[in-house]
């Protein structure tokens, strides 16, 4: 349910709806918007009765949501989330770029990785230190060492740092180098993984999984958010389908699917949606085009030599091309880069 407060309703309303709340044993979540505070409520087993709420004063209205995920959707939030991610910001009107290796191979990698994304307008630094790998004898990345060297590319550039945390007993490591914490396609429904990212303060970035439905996804988002942690983004990366000549299908249905759904931010990774380097920038202007909020493209400084993912990244003139594509079909659909 949500309970939507008078434009003017004063802090003691609000705070006796939340205590209302609280002694029903439920979760309150204060969504602040533009005009008045919308109030939702989670916890309950059945449908809440309107009537307990709105005769209260302040309140406005008290509505069932329908959707079974709630605090993700336009219904009780209309206006778009904007990450902000100390002052740099995801989502909203701006389209931002997360560009960087797949994994953190070295020093000199993902610095010349970091200057070089920066340098064509990314705002933030991808790159895997923890890597989910088909193969436990393929690289598994570099652990700690690979967020320290992203702490140093992130001080060497002003870029903010987007990193996978894989499992629950590194997840206090990871936050404490990341900026935004990723969680890879192969988490998404790790459902405890997902409850302690959502008691963190840190943005945190999902990726749908590879058979998961647009509903999946949504509900795994709703993990995080009735945790207490509003700061999310989605990403789009490709599920599996029965074709076999590209990695994954970019679903770029899911782009307006889920902006009309959600009030999260949208991003797509072309890398991992296609994966094949020749094609990448064709699937990262068509998501821009299909309204997203954001890129998130592997680049490489020599992706002949990547420890992962070579074959699906940019080099760095490469990157620079589509930056100048990706602008002018961001200014086409109305919007700058970030
Ligand atoms: C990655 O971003 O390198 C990655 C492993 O992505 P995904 O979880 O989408 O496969
Ligand atoms: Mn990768």
């Amino acid at each position: 349910m949500l309970v939507v407060m008078k434009p003017h309703a004063t802090q003691p309303e609000i705070d006796a709806v939340v205590e209302k709340i609280r002694s029903l044993g439920l979760a309150s979540h204060a969504i602040p918007g533009a005009q008045r505070v919308a109030i939702g409520i989670t916890g309950n087993r059945g449908a809440l009765d309107p009537g307990l709420f709105d005769t209260m004063p302040g309140v406005a209205d008290a509505i069932r949501v329908s959707n079974p995920f709630k605090l993700v959707s336009r219904e009780v939030k209309e206006e778009d989330t904007v990450l902000d991610v100390g002052g740099v910001k995801l989502g909203g009107k701006a389209i931002t770029v997360i560009a960087g290796p797949c994994s953190v191979e070295s020093k000199e990698q993902v610095l010349e990785a970091a200057h070089g994304v920066k340098r064509s307008g990314a705002t933030f630094l991808r790159g895997g230190a923890f890597k989910p790998r088909t193969s436990p004898y393929e690289f598994q990345g570099m652990g700690e060492e690979g967020l320290k060297l992203l702490a140093l590319a992130r001080e060497a550039t002003g870029l903010k740092v987007v990193t996978e945390v894989m499992d629950a007993d590194d997840l206090a490591m990871c936050a404490e180098y990341a900026d935004v914490l990723q969680i890879g396609a192969r988490n998404m429904q790790n459902f405890s993984l997902l409850r302690k990212v959502g008691a963190l303060k840190k943005p945190i970035l999902l990726k749908r999984g590879p058979s998961a439905t647009i509903r999946e996804f949504l509900m795994a988002a709703e993990y995080i958010l009735s945790g207490g942690n509003y700061q999310v983004a989605l990403c789009e990366r490709g599920i599996r389908t029965f074709e076999t000549m590209t990695r994954n299908t970019l679903d770029l249905n899911a782009v307006p699917v889920l902006k009309s759904l959600t009030h999260l931010p949208v991003v797509v990774d072309p890398s991992h949606g296609i994966g094949l380097r020749p094609h990448v920038p064709a699937m990262a202007r068509a998501g821009v085009a299909a309204g997203a909020d954001g890129l998130i493209i592997e680049v490489h400084p020599c992706p002949e030599k990547a420890l992962s993912d070579g074959h699906q990244s940019l080099s760095i003139p490469e990157f620079a091309g589509l930056m100048e594509q990706v602008r002018i079909i961001a200014g086409a659909v109305g919007r700058p880069l970030a």
